[in-house]
């Protein structure tokens, strides 16, 4: 293929461009920012469903006490009434009399241990509305983290794409001046030679591989026409002499 030397300057400039395009597109996929959102919001949603799986076990506890509740008053009532009767003078009989002072002592020890259990079950109601608390805080926490880092984030994104841009447009008029040929060509290198297309005769060496070449090589291309397309050997990517190519 020919191409006027000057176009295949202008190629160099427009890879310029293009590997200015996939450093920010680099850059725009490994933000830390990102990954750090994504672990963030992975938290979230794990503490999120830890609350609520913390406020289920306060309802059951909850539902546990009102019946421990329960329980207390009907021993105690019963113990109440006990009393009443006996207060009331009323039965003169001293078998029914020791019969009902020994209910009531019953009543007292069942009174206590009941007692107990309320005591017992309040504690864990308590204990268990305290980690909702915890959880509950945490989520708020991870949330206005999540809103500072979404905003960071979008913040980065928005100037990387204003560059972007502004960089596509400049690669666009590049592209311009060199023919639809020998942009097609370096298009398809680049493609296949993780983006660089185009690379510079330097000191003898092609920049697109880093490889010295042959002496042999340098004469065949010393002795090519100026507006001869080039292409390495070793890559196959367009080779652009320049005044700094050592030929
Ligand atoms: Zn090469």
């Amino acid at each position: 293929m020919k191409a006027p030397h000057a176009e295949q300057l202008a190629l160099l400039d427009v890879q310029e461009h293009d590997t200015k395009l996939a450093q920010l597109q680099h850059r725009l996929n490994s933000l830390t920012q990102t990954q750090e959102l994504a672990d963030l919001r992975e938290r979230l949603a794990r503490l999120r469903k830890e609350v609520i799986a913390a406020e289920t076990i306060v309802s059951d506890l909850e539902r546990e006490q009102l019946k421990a509740d329960a329980d207390v008053d009907l021993v105690r009532e019963r113990s109440r009434k006990d009393r009443e009767l006996l207060d009331s003078g009323s039965i003169t009989d001293p078998k029914q009399l020791q019969s009902l002072e020994s209910e009531i002592q019953s009543l007292a020890a069942r009174q206590t241990a009941l007692e107990d259990v309320e005591l017992e079950v309040m504690e864990r109601v308590e204990g268990a509305k305290a980690a909702v608390e915890q959880l509950t805080s945490d989520v708020t926490a991870a949330e206005s983290r999540e809103q500072e880092l979404a905003a960071e984030v979008a913040g980065i994104e928005s100037d990387i794409d204003a560059q972007k841009t502004s960089i596509a447009a400049e690669r666009e008029q590049a592209a311009a001046a060199v023919s639809a040929e020998l942009v097609a060509l370096y298009d398809k290198v680049r493609a296949d030679h993780a983006g660089v297309g185009a690379a510079r005769l330097y000191r003898g060496r092609c920049e697109g591989c880093r490889l010295e070449l042959p002496p042999t090589e340098v004469a065949a291309l010393k002795a090519a026409a100026e507006d001869e397309v080039l292409r390495c050997e070793e890559c196959r990517r367009v080779l652009v002499r320049t005044s700094e190519s050592g030929l």
